[in-house]
């Protein structure tokens, strides 16, 4: 925690989520992690119990809806602790895609499907999942999308094909990315629809191997087809056309979300690191840490994992103040700078553990498989960095 960025509910909060973290999450997380997906849930079920017991669950929400009333940078600090073991968001009920998806649906969706669908999910008792990418289409420029929602008297009729839907696999429900018009501009072309997975049509034809890991349930990311799915008009969220909108909506919050857990993931990291250098002898008495290359390693490291941090608080705590299309481009920054970071971290830790690294022995290898996305999702990082020089060529009349 940053005293900087304390305040007095987060100086009681944070201690509590460590412990939780460390005393019921560090013990299992390997079992979590390699075990097959319904025995994980199970373990993570009676976690989740106890993180409501607590009073730690759901904590970015409001606490008329059952939260603690975080701030951004409040919940971006106790992220990064949850961040240093892989399920720790799950186990407090505030992992993604849900997370996105129930601060989406909070804001946006109507009374009705609040009651049939988002109280479960921020109760726990289902899971959700966002389809907007496609195979077929350049997802980096989300306007292009091939997916279709036409409207035939009181219901959508849905036909499309998406792949990487995160925990797809068990979900309740798809929030989809459709087209409903194809006259209107890139812009209000698109709108997001409730499908629930069990509509006839839903076919989840894959979870996709990542890295050889094809995983299952919520640790898995699917490829659908909508074959003329059929849901209601009142499945639509928000405005018909605001598709595009409540994705920039979704993402904000999202990236900082994400940024704050990997810092978790390099802290991790960074101690193993420091551990094993400190522990393996190369000859009598000499250590790794005695080496010049592991010396600087574990400083830039440092240096770079420091930064990471402050900057993506700085964001965090713009974004309470001025909202997130105001800190546009503090979130662009760190999305890209912690992502390179996190690499960068987790490839001299697996370097330092030399064959160990790439073992499933640590956490290492599968952070180094699963988060080599962080440089591509929500924005690869050339399209945020591409965002950020316009910007500041703009200050020079470009
Ligand atoms: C682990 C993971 C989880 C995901 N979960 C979800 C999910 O739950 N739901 C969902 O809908 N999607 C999900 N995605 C998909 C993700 O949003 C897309 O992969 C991302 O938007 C990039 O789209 P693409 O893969 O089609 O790459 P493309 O758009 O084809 O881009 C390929 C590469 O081209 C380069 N590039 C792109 N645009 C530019 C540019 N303007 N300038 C220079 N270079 C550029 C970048 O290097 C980029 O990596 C997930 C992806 C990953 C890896």
């Amino acid at each position: 925690m940053i005293e900087l960025f304390a305040t007095d509910k987060l100086r009681a909060l944070y201690p509590r989520v460590k412990a939780f973290v460390e005393e019921e999450l560090y013990p299992v997380e390997m079992q979590l992690v390699h075990g097959p997906w319904p025995e994980a849930k199970a373990l993570l079920d009676e976690k989740r119990a106890k993180a409501k017991s607590l009073g730690l669950w759901t904590p970015y929400l409001p606490e008329d809806e059952g939260g603690l009333g975080l701030t951004m940078t409040e919940f971006g600090q106790l992220s990064e602790i949850l961040g240093m073991t892989p399920l720790g968001h799950y186990a407090l009920n505030c992992q993604a895609p849900d997370i996105g998806n129930i601060e989406l649906m909070h804001q946006f969706a109507s009374e009705e499907l609040k009651e049939r669908y988002l109280h479960p999910l921020i109760n726990g008792e289902i899971r959700s999942c966002f389809s907007m990418t496609e195979p077929e289409f350049a997802g980096s420029n989300p306007v292009n999308l091939g997916t279709t929602a036409v409207q035939e008297g009181d219901e959508f009729v849905i036909n499309g094909h998406k792949w990487f839907t995160t925990a797809a696999d068990g979900a309740a429900f798809a929030i989809v990315m459709a087209v409903t018009d194809p006259e209107a501009g890139p812009y209000n072309r698109a709108s997001m629809i409730i499908v629930p997975t069990d509509t006839p049509g839903f076919e989840l034809t894959r979870n996709i191997p990542i890295m050889g890991d094809v995983g299952g349930g919520y640790m898995s990311h699917a490829e659908i087809e909508y074959k003329d799915c059929r849901v209601p008009l009142s499945n639509l969220i928000g405005e018909p056309g605001s598709g595009f909108m409540l994705a920039q909506q979704r993402l904000g919050p999202g990236r900082i979300h994400h940024c704050m857990r990997w810092i978790g993931i390099c802290e991790r990291a960074f101690d193993l690191m420091c551990k094993r250098a400190a522990t393996r002898e190369l000859r009598d008495g000499k250590m790794l840490g005695h080496q010049q290359t592991i010396q600087n390693w574990i400083s830039e490291s440092r240096a770079e994992i420091n930064a990471a941090r402050y900057m993506v608080l700085h964001a965090a705590h713009k974004m309470d103040r001025e909202g997130s299309k105001a800190a546009r481009l503090e979130i662009s920054t760190i999305k890209f700078y912690v992502a390179n970071v996190l690499m960068q971290v987790l490839d001299r830790a697996v370097q330092v553990h030399g064959a160990l690294g790439i073992t499933e022995d640590t956490m290492l290898s599968f952070w180094y498989r699963h988060e080599r996305g962080a440089r591509i999702y929500d924005g690869p990082d050339e399209v945020h960095k591409a965002s950020l020089a316009k910007s500041i060529l703009k200050k020079y009349g470009m």
